[in-house]
């Protein structure tokens, strides 16, 4: 059975962190998350000045997953664990806070300093209620790791961060099914992707113009996807350029989803611990150098 656009979410602009520019389609009015996925962040695409980028200085989270996926630009990350890298375009950070985290997410030296273009995507992913308190993990992956794929026709192309498409798996483990897929649609371009009957599931449009499940769906513009095991993704031939989105999803957890800022946790009193934690230094210090 195909999946239909059940409800169509516009991306909000809002500033993030020490004050970057993201558009955001989840959360939204009326829709706290979508079982798994609990926050899309598009940052930018922003061209900054020299001496204008803007990033998140150091801050903690527990409770779930960030997964960055960077297209133009550079960050810079270090963590309370030791952990420090840069994500240039294409690659992907997939970060497990679990127990948690400190850490700070800012644009290169080389952004700082000379300005330049910055797009990417942060995506918060839930942790079942059993693997809330887990040990952090990181998987960093080089943009030439992320495994792609083209249709036979040459219209489609996918870049599998999560998940499978057109015959390719992702690298990446997950803890529990995900799904996170960047798709590129020349016009013309046909798809029928298969996705399991048990995920949650929705597609981000950020360029171009898509049409899913016989729906139009713009730039911009959030499909949340019902009920089925495939999904009918298509480009119109008279689009004047590619279309790119998002296929994400996940099998829904089920449970209590209490957040305050950057914890997400099952109960208050989970919530109270992380806020004590915190301040009591438990969740670490990034150490400089
Ligand atoms: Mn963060």
């Amino acid at each position: 059975m195909h999946r239909t656009i059940k409800q169509v979410i516009q991306a909000r602009r809002q500033t993030e962190g020490g004050g970057f520019q993201v558009r955001r389609p989840l959360p939204a009015p009326g829709v706290r998350y979508i079982d798994p996925i609990l926050m899309i962040d598009e940052m930018g695409p922003v061209d900054y000045l020299p001496g204008e980028a803007i990033g998140a200085p150091d801050h903690p989270h527990r409770g779930f997953e960030t997964v960055t996926y960077m297209l133009a630009g550079e960050f810079e990350h270090r963590d309370s664990a030791g952990h420090a890298g840069r994500l240039q375009p294409g690659d992907v950070q997939w970060m497990t806070a679990g127990r948690g985290v400190m850490h700070s997410e800012m644009p290169s030296a080389r952004i700082m300093e000379e300005g330049g273009r910055v797009h990417g995507f942060q995506i918060w992913i839930n942790l079942p209620s059993r693997l809330k308190m887990t040990e952090p993990r990181y998987q960093e992956v080089a943009a030439s790791q992320i495994p792609e794929a083209v249709s036979k026709d040459g219209l489609a192309r996918v870049r599998v961060i999560a998940g499978e498409a057109l015959g390719v798996s992702a690298r990446i483990d997950t803890h529990t099914p995900i799904i996170y897929q960047h798709w590129m649609l020349q016009p013309g371009a046909t798809v029928d992707q298969p996705l399991a009957a048990d995920c949650n599931a929705l597609l981000y449009v950020f360029s171009g113009e898509l049409v899913a499940a016989g729906k139009p769906l713009l730039d911009g513009e959030m499909g949340v996807l019902g009920q089925g095991d495939r999904v009918n993704l298509s480009v119109p031939e008279t689009a004047p350029a590619t279309t790119q989105l998002l296929l994400l999803g996940g099998v829904p957890l089920g449970e209590p989803v209490l957040q305050h800022g950057p914890f997400v946790m099952n109960t208050r009193q989970e919530i109270d611990q992380a806020i004590q934690d915190y301040q009591q230094g438990r969740m670490g210090a990034i150490r400089q150098g």
